[in-house]
């Protein structure tokens, strides 16, 4: 593509969400993505025949009228379906005292917490109550009417007016944490556990740095539109945005790494490769974390004096050690998709290694492993300082993976006997393949100690999209901040068109 109009760094969701959106509004978009495999943390890759997530494998809303899902609204006006195994119970959690079922059915979710805590079962219901709210309020504007700059103002009062009522009927929720709603209505000890895990696992933090209106979506997304695995994995995800971004005339280009942002007079005016390429273009959208734009890809000079070193500062989300599986899938009829162990219920789940996310997506979707087979993934917390790849790495490694293989034997008892491919992936791995600084999860900004940032940036015509920017981390918030940028960057008018 010769005079893009955009350049975006990164085919992260972030990435790609923004692109295809500005491509539908018929701006000349370039990808380029550093990485042979588009999809950032969301991407997948295939070694013998197993076909593995690298990150998220939990999705709500992919498809329906009753989502509420940024990227569902994307996928929607490019004129793309994703073809989803709808699934019930959405997972097992697994405490040293017990297993329960987790089932989206919100019924049947309080008949199973009742068999642990009658009590706490009615108080989950007061909570869960309290954040549906929140979650039916929201449902009134689509994300993708939103903006992030003041012509949302007009547009909000003349197309959602009583929507926005409803909104501001509910700012004192939106603004507070999980933490504060749970205390007003749990003193259950066991079920406070539980919402503080539901939050880690959402945010990376617990209820008390948890934002409400991230659990009221997910609770309402998952009792009311339904908890979907895409067939084929992420990947078709990845791909559907890429071929809504081709169809209205964007361009990705993979293994094409960004080695810095030009600047000119305090605007952006392309990016310089790897490979000493200059490609220009007046607007260009880092897909890149906070920490990975304003350090790598940004000369100090080019920023206000201290703007680095405040972005820099950020509180950011441990990484993981990873176990991608290829299994022997004999006499596991029975099994489920997914799965959450907390080793040590005397520990803090938030301590590396005590709680372990696994899934297990040939459960749904068979063609991802060969014929008798399943694809596990695992992952646990792992702070990346002290990693190094020396002469102790491959131990080191082996015995880190030790706590994933024991969280899955509360799975499958006689896992280790089942591997055919086993690979372990370290922060290291992790800040690797995804170019995330120290293999983060994404900023740690705790509910009340912060916001994330906006689109903007210093500079001129460079923004900002994906997990360290507004409204947060995971696969539906980093659509929504593609969102917000690609209309930013129109007129009402275009973005009216689309809705
Ligand atoms: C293990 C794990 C499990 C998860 N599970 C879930 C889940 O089940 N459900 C859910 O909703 N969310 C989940 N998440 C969170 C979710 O996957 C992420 O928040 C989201 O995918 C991040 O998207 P992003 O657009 O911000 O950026 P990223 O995915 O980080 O993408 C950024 C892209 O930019 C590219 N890039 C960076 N620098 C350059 C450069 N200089 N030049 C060119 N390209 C560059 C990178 O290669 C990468 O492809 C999970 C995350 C992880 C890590």
């Amino acid at each position: 593509m010769q005079n893009p109009d955009v350049i975006v760094i990164g085919s992260g969701i972030g990435g790609l969400s923004a692109a295809a959106l500005l491509a539908r509004y018929g701006k000349r978009v370039l990808v380029c993505e550093s990485h042979t495999i588009p999809g950032g943390a969301a991407h997948s890759f295939k070694r013998r025949g197993f076909e593995f997530d690298s990150g998220p494998s939990f999705y709500c809303g992919l498809t329906g009228s009753q989502s509420l899902n940024p990227l569902k609204q994307i996928l929607d006006v490019l004129g793309e379906t994703l073809p989803v195994i709808p699934y019930d119970p959405l997972g097992h959690y697994h405490f040293p005292e017990g297993t329960f079922a987790v089932y989206s059915n919100a019924e049947r979710y309080r008949q199973e917490l009742n068999k642990f805590t009658p009590e706490g079962a009615k108080e989950f219901q007061r909570f869960e109550q309290r954040l549906l709210g929140l979650y039916d309020a929201m449902k009134g504007i689509p994300t993708l009417a939103l903006r992030s700059d003041w012509q949302v103002i007009p547009l909000l009062l003349q197309r959602y007016l009583l929507s926005l009522g409803k909104m501001l009927f509910n700012l004192p929720l939106v603004q507070s944490s999980v933490g504060s709603v749970m205390d007003a209505t749990i003193k259950d000890a066991w079920i406070r556990r539980l919402i503080d895990l539901e939050c880690f696992l959402l945010s990376g933090l617990k209820a008390e740095g948890t934002i409400a209106p991230e659990v009221a979506f997910m609770l309402g997304e998952r009792s009311r539109a339904g908890v979907e695995y895409p067939v084929g994995g992420s990947k078709t995800i990845v791909d559907a945005l890429i071929r809504g971004l081709q169809n209205f005339g964007g361009e990705l280009r993979l293994g094409v790494h960004v080695k810095q942002i030009l600047v000119e007079a305090g605007k952006a005016v392309g990016v310089k490769l790897r490979n000493g390429d200059n490609l220009k273009a007046p607007i260009v959208i880092s897909n890149a974390t906070l920490w990975n734009t304003y350090h790598d890809l940004l000369h100090p000079e080019d920023l206000p004096a201290g703007y680095c070193q405040a972005a820099l500062d950020t509180p950011a989300v441990e990484s993981f050690t990873h176990l991608h599986l290829g299994i022997k899938a004999d006499g596991l009829q029975n099994l489920t998709g997914h799965h959450v162990v907390v080793h040590d219920g005397n520990k803090d789940i938030t301590i590396p290694g005590n709680t372990c996310m696994i899934s297990i997506p040939t459960v749904w979707d068979k063609s991802l492993a060969p014929p008798g087979h399943h694809v596990v993934h695992a992952y646990t917390l792992e702070t990346f300082t002290g990693w190094e790849r020396n002469d102790s790495y491959e131990n080191r490694k082996r015995e880190k993976a030790q706590n994933l293989y024991r969280g899955l034997e509360r799975v499958i008892p006689d896992v280790r006997e089942r591997v055919v491919l086993e690979l372990i992936g370290t922060p290291l791995t992790h800040a690797s393949y995804l170019r995330r600084y120290r293999g983060t999860y994404g900023p740690a900004i705790a509910a009340g100690k912060g916001m994330f940032p906006s689109m903007y940036t210093p500079i001129k015509g460079l923004y900002r999209v994906g997990d360290s920017t507004l409204p947060g981390i995971g696969v539906p918030a980093v659509a929504a901040s593609g969102i917000l940028c690609a209309n930013t960057l129109v007129d009402v008018g275009q973005v009216l068109a689309v809705l």
